[in-house]
Order: C-alpha cells, then structure tokens, then sequence
C-alpha cells in the first residue's frame, strides 16, 4: 500500500513538473507561437496576426482591415509628415492589392520615380516627393502617402465588424467601405447579408406569438444599392437565402467594371485573399467577367433592377423607405455597395449609350490609332486629352463648351498648349456634342455643326461623390489609421 502511494505521489509530482516545464517553455519562446492578433468579428475565434483568414470560420482577415483599424486622431489628418523635422511624405505600394495596372506611372509628375517591376509597381524613395498623383489615379487604393511610418490614414464611414454604420440597419459594403478589390468587395457583400440575416431572424424570435411566415407587407428584408461584386455578391447571398430583396444599379450590371476600357484585364489575386463569396472571381478580361456574371445571373433568377438610380434612404417607423428612379422601396435592412465613383456626370447627348463612349480611362494604350474625341473643361479632360495624344496614332480632338479652360492647372495649360501646337490636339472650343454614332459624332459649334469620323468618345465632365450621399442619411465618416502591410521595394 506504502508503494503504491509513493508511487502515485511520485507520478502525480513528475505530472506537475512537466506542465510547469511546458508553461515556461510556451512563455520563454514566444516565436514558436504566431502573435495573436484580435479575435475574428464574426466567430470570435483568435486569429493569429498574420494569418489571411480566420482558423474558425474561413473568413478572410484583409475585410476586417479597416473596419478594425482606430479611428485616428484629428491631427496629422494627411498621415503625417510634411512639417519641418518630420519624414517627407513618399509613396508606398500596397503589394497585397497592386493589381500590376501601371496607371500610376504615368501620373506620376517626375519620371522614375514610380515604374513597374513585373506586375508590381515601385517607388523609387530617394525621387518621391510625395506629389500623391500616383495614389490619386491608382483605381484599387493601392498606393498610399506615408511619411516613414508604417501606417496611414484613410476617411471611411464608420461601420462595426458586422459591417453596419451608425446608422442601425444600413449596412456598407466592398470599395465605398474603404478598400479595393473585387474580392474583398465580394467577400464583404456576402458578409453583410449573413449578418444582416442572423439579425432578422432574431427579430423574428423575439416577436413572440407573432406568425409573420408568408406575409406580405411590401417591406423587403433588405433593399441592397449596386450591383458590383459588393451588390451582386450580397444579391445572391439573400437569393440564396430566400429573403425578400430588391437590388437598385444606377447603370447596367457591375457598372463600374462595364465602363473599364475594352479588353481589360481584371486581375482577381494580387496576393492570396481566400474567397469567401460565392460570386465567380478569377483572372479574366473585363467582357469574360462580365459574361460569367450575366449567366450566373439569369442561371440563378437573381433580380436585379437596373437603371434605377437610389436618391434618397430615409426610415420610416421600423422600416427604411430607398426612393430610387421615380420608384420607392420599403426595406428593413439598406446594403449600400454603391462603390467610391459616384454617378459620372452625363451629357444627355444620344448615343450616349453606345459601348464606345467611356467615363474614365484607365489604359490610355488602348487608344493607339484611333480617333478620339474627349469632353470636357477640367483637369481630367485635359490630362486624358494629353495622355491619348501620346499615344501612336491616335487622333485626339478635344471639345469644350466654353471659351477658355478657366479651372485648370497652370501646368496642364501649358502642355495642352504644347500638345495643340504641335498638332496632335485639335482643340474645338465653344463646342457642345449633338449626337454620338457607331462611326461619327456630331458637334454644335457657334457657327453651325461638325461631322467628326470617331471611334471613341471620352467624357470627362465630373460627377457626384457618393459621400454627400452618405452625409444626407446621416453616415459618419471617420479618419481611420491603418498599418501598412507590403512594401514599396524604394
Ligand atoms: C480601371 C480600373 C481597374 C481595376 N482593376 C482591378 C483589378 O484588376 N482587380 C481588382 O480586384 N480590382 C480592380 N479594380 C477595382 C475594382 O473594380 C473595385 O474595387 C470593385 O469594382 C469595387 O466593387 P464594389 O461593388 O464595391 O463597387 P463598384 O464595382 O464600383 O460597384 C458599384 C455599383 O453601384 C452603382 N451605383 C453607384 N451609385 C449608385 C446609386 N446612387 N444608385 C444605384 N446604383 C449606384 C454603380 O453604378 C456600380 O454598378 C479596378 C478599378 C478600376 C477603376
């Protein structure tokens, strides 16, 4: 008996001193296990610093990114940097969102000091002067302005790990959340429509005795603004889920995506952002994207409604009322997935509609040879007139309705100058478009009209933010200061 409990002592003692052994072990070498980082906002599960999706649920970490970033404080609102004593502000490329596009090397007003590696864009440090041109025209906010640190500051509205604002039931999605890409903007969609489910069916349960099954009571479970991959993703989720839902685009199908130049290639993995939404993502050209997404689309029976243009989210009782195109919508629950480009300016011409004209230009390459007509009066048009008149071949008329380009920088003035003497600008002032055809648009000029042989038409006239939008039904925006992960090879 005796033996037995020296025994059972002595195990019970070696027990005891391995697991204070295994203890101190786990604390003297932390490099052995990953650094935490915050829990997962969707399963409260650890995840590990630097992992790219949480270990519990599968969620991708990088649509937490700024919605779990502080909300900074008011000084340094341009990131820092810039007063006497401190780091000049530089340009960084964002490695895990750098979509190889090039667009911000020729923005870039000194030359070399961004240019393109392979797909990757590098800033050259010690030629930045932090001019910002390149993170302006970067279409995936790809590129930051840093002053040496290794975080920066963005202005986003302000929403929980649920993806809801501060307004209760109005829930933001993909880019107008702050961050590019097509995949975070479909992984987010299908976020916020779970959420949003797991919400009402609370509401459900608590609506005690109250059999609410099959009713009808013209209010949508969630009324969702945009059918980029933000919308469409966030669509097929309540498809998905037989929750009754309306889909409002301004445009067509994945506007945004549909205006890009003919042939673009959307490149869906920069780096690995697991997909978690059910949207069909991979590399393709713009029209196979689209096609894809036209068949999943009519295979599925998602309903979308197209040029409605959402002007207006008020609540109403329990129940947001979304006047949209003439049309009002009643909804519990608001997905707005509404992008960051705003509505483009029109100019109400016909023939606006034709597959040639475009609002934005991300490759002016794809203009070689062509006969381009470009309208406008600011900035924008005279950089994009420039820039096509660069390219090879390509014959650039630029059309302005006034008599003077009175808003634009004294720099463009000048090259626009340049560019007109040397011929490869006609430049037609006092001049307003007609009428756009497959072929040939029509001008009215104060003494009469011209017939111009074309083959694309570029309107650059402006447009309207999305953010006056969010200020009106009451969407904060906040200052968010996020670190910075990749590198800007400089
Ligand atoms: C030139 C260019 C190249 C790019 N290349 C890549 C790439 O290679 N890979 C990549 O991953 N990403 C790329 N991106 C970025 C990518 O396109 C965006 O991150 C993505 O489209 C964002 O999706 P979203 O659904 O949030 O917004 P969007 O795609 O912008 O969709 C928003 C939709 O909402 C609609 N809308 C807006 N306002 C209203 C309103 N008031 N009422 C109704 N509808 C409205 C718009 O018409 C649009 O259809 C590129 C972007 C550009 C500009």
């Amino acid at each position: 008996m005796g033996m037995l409990i020296a025994t059972a002592a002595f195990l019970a003692a070696t027990v005891v001193a391995v697991l204070i052994h295994l203890r101190a072990r786990g604390t003297s070498t932390p490099a052995s296990a990953p650094p935490a980082g915050p829990p997962c906002p969707r399963c409260g599960e650890p995840v590990p610093a630097s992992a790219t999706f949480c270990p519990g649920c599968g969620v991708p970490t990088q649509v937490y990114e700024v919605v779990g970033a502080p909300i900074a404080a008011d000084a340094g609102a341009d990131g820092g940097g810039g007063e006497e004593g401190e780091p000049r502000m530089h340009a960084v490329v964002r490695a895990d969102l750098c979509v190889g596009c090039g667009v911000c090397v020729p923005a870039c007003p000194v030359e070399g000091a961004i240019y393109m590696e392979g797909k990757l864009a590098v800033v050259n440090r010690s030629l930045c002067v932090g001019h910002g041109k390149c993170a302006e025209a970067c279409p995936v906010g790809g590129i930051l302005m840093a002053a040496g640190e290794a975080v920066h500051q963005v202005e986003v509205p302000d929403v929980n790990g649920r993806f809801e604002s501060n307004v209760p039931g109005i829930f933001i999605t993909g880019e107008l959340g702050g961050r590019g890409l097509i995949k975070n903007a479909v992984n987010e969609g299908k976020l916020a429509v779970e959420s949003i489910a797991g919400g009402l069916s609370k509401d459900t349960a608590e609506e005690e005795g109250k059999d609410t099954a099959g009713e009808d009571d013209g209010v949508l479970d969630v009324i969702i603004v945009g059918s980029g991959p933000a919308g469409l993703s966030a669509g097929l989720e309540a498809h998905r889920r037989k929750m009754r839902y309306a889909i409002l685009e301004q445009g067509d199908l994945a506007d945004t995506i549909r205006k890009y130049p003919r042939h673009k290639l959307l490149l869906a993995e920069p780096v690995k952002i697991p997909l978690y939404g059910d949207l069909w993502v991979a590399d393709a050209s713009k029209e196979t994207l689209i096609s894809i997404w036209e068949t999943i689309v009519s295979n599925t029976g998602l309903k979308i409604e197209t040029r409605r243009r959402v002007e207006n989210v008020k609540r109403e009782d329990d129940h947001f009322v979304v006047e949209a195109g003439g049309e009002t919508y009643r909804g519990k629950r608001v997905v707005l997935a509404m992008g960051r480009r705003g509505t483009p300016r029109r100019l109400g011409a016909p023939g606006e509609e034709l597959e040639k004209v475009f609002y934005d230009v991300a490759e002016m390459e794809e203009f070689k040879g062509r006969k381009v007509l470009i309208v406008g009066g600011g900035d924008s048009a005279v950089e994009s007139a420039i820039g096509m008149a660069n390219q090879e071949g390509a014959e650039v008329t630029l059309s302005y309705r006034g008599d003077a380009f009175k808003r634009v920088k004294e720099r463009n003035r000048e090259r626009l100058d340049e560019a007109v003497k040397q011929k490869k600008i006609r430049l037609l002032l006092g001049s307003e478009v007609k009428e756009i055809t497959e072929a040939k648009v029509v001008l009215s000029m104060k003494d009469g009209e011209e017939t111009l042989e074309n083959d694309n038409v570029v309107i650059r006239i402006g447009g309207e933010p999305p953010f006056p939008f969010l200020e009106k039904i009451g969407v904060r925006m906040v200052r968010k200061t996020v670190p910075i992960p990749g590198s800007d090879g400089g």
